[in-house]
């Protein structure tokens, strides 16, 4: 059955009394290219996770590429469509659970036998950055995560300091991996359509943090601390957020050869490792 067109969603959905839940971010794509390069994004891995098949359109391309699909579905009411669209896929097992309550550890080695592999997702918008933060911050054995994300969310995850979309979730995706947009996808190859458009967004995990740095997890506290304020200037952020006084930081910015002036949104994570790095040599943080 070729499920990219509109007519065998409507077919499916009456066959087995569906009803799609905004709630739950169901927007099914109809657009084969797309459904191409998303599986093409994600190669480099032998098999291959993905989060909420829907129908099943991207996990029977997936099964057609990869040696092995699992993939994760919260909607029970979609099981029984998905036994029946991927009856002849022998290689996808069908997991129907939260993304966010799996122990995704337990199941890359349950599934996977702890071989890298990639993850590929069409994702539900409500929630679409914990699901990314879930995968990248994990240091999970992953290869590519290739997204299908809202057109905004995937210029703030590959946006460079200094610009308008720049933000914290900018600095985690260039400190783990190396984010590239694959392709923008208007809402109207969606059923239903969404309100917004889309982007396919790749980012390929890299196998240490793109910088080093002495303390992973002050240098977070450090990033969230200077974007929490954002018309503040670094200086009043930093020492807001850590509740230190301002003299503290004058120091460690004066030693990290940074203008204490400047704002949160002009650094790279070369200058946020910088600053973590100078706060752990005074041994008082
Ligand atoms: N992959 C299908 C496609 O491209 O047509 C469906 C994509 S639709 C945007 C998102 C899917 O994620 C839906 O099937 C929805 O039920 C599922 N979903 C929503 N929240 C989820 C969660 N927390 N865990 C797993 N699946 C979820």
């Amino acid at each position: 059955m070729e499920l990219t067109s509109l007519s065998s969603i409507k077919q499916l959905s009456s066959m087995f009394g569906f009803d799609f839940s905004k709630s739950l971010g169901q927007n099914f794509l109809m657009d084969s290219g797309v459904l191409e390069k998303i599986s093409e994004a994600a190669s480099g891995a032998d098999s291959v996770l993905e989060i909420g098949p829907g129908f099943g359109v991207l996990t029977k391309v997936l099964s057609r590429d990869f040696k092995k699909v699992v993939s994760i579905e919260i909607d029970k009411s979609l099981i029984k469509v998905l036994n029946y669209t991927l009856k002849d896929c022998k290689n996808v097992k069908i997991i129907n659970d939260d993304f966010m309550k799996i122990n995704l550890k337990q199941l890359l080695y349950d599934e996977f036998a702890g071989e890298k592999i990639s993850v590929a997702a069409n994702l539900p918008y409500y929630i679409t950055t914990p699901i990314i933060a879930k995968l990248i911050e994990g240091k999970y054995n992953l290869k590519n995560v290739v997204v299908m994300v809202q057109k905004e969310v995937a210029q703030r995850l590959c946006a460079k300091p200094g610009t308008k979309e720049y933000g914290a979730i900018s600095v985690l995706c260039a400190f783990y991996t190396k984010p590239e947009i694959i392709c923008k996808v208007g809402a109207s190859k969606f059923y239903p359509p969404p309100k917004v458009d889309s982007a396919v967004l790749r980012m390929q995990i890299c196998d240490k943090p793109n910088v080093e740095v002495s303390d992973e997890k002050l240098f977070f506290k450090v990033v969230k601390a200077a974007f929490a304020q954002r018309r503040k200037t670094l200086l009043n952020c930093l020492s807001s957020g850590f509740s230190k006084d301002k003299m503290f930081f004058e120091n460690i910015l004066k030693n990290s050869g940074i203008e204490p002036s400047i704002r949160g949104e002009r650094l790279g994570i070369k200058e946020y490792a910088k600053i973590t790095d100078e706060m752990v040599k005074t041994g008082i943080i």
